[in-house]
């Protein structure tokens, strides 16, 4: 018989979004519209809630977890009959991944060039030449107090 650990369940709750793996009755309606699981085998949204729901910390929060190959594109969020959200539980776990400093380097690279330009990726002066090939505008200032305000607020 699977052991469940009601403790990595508490800590899931406490996210926002966490809680609403509880509801998951496993019908897989998640899966059928899911662009992750169609082109990566070991993806599965239902498969990630049934972690959830054991309490599966290990598997759920390694470096190399499955939850960072989500396109976060909400179908997920749309198919599923209990609203459980699945794509919303995937969010409350990769932050629960920041917290325990599990998650992959190139999130922490993202972190810290949001932290220091504003932005996901650090512009360099090749985007702007291409920008300007395509006919675009160079990209404008990013309004770091705003952003240093926002990276400072706590939701919890
Ligand atoms: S949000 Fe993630 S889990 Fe949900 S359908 Fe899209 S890729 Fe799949
Ligand atoms: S659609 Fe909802 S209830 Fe069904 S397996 Fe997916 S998350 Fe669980």
């Amino acid at each position: 018989m699977a052991k469940i650990d009601f403790n990595f369940r508490k800590k899931l709750n406490a996210m926002i979004g966490g809680e609403l793996h509880s509801y998951c009755f496993q019908c897989g309606a998640c899966v059928g519209d899911c662009p992750a699981a169609r082109y990566s085998p070991r993806f599965n949204p239902r498969r990630i809630m049934l972690q959830a729901i054991l309490g599966q910390a290990d598997p759920l929060l390694a470096e190399d977890s499955v939850i960072w190959e989500c396109t976060n594109c909400y179908n997920c969020y749309e198919r599923c009959p209990q609203d459980v959200r699945p794509v919303e539980v995937i969010m409350a776990l990769k932050n629960m991944t920041h917290k325990a400093r599990t998650n992959p380097q190139q999130v922490n690279d993202m972190v810290k060039a949001v932290q220091e330009t504003g932005r996901t990726v650090v512009l360099t002066s090749v985007v702007d030449r291409r920008r300007g090939e395509m006919g675009l505008e160079k990209m404008g200032d990013v309004p770091m107090d705003e952003i240093r305000k926002l990276m400072q607020t706590r939701f919890h």
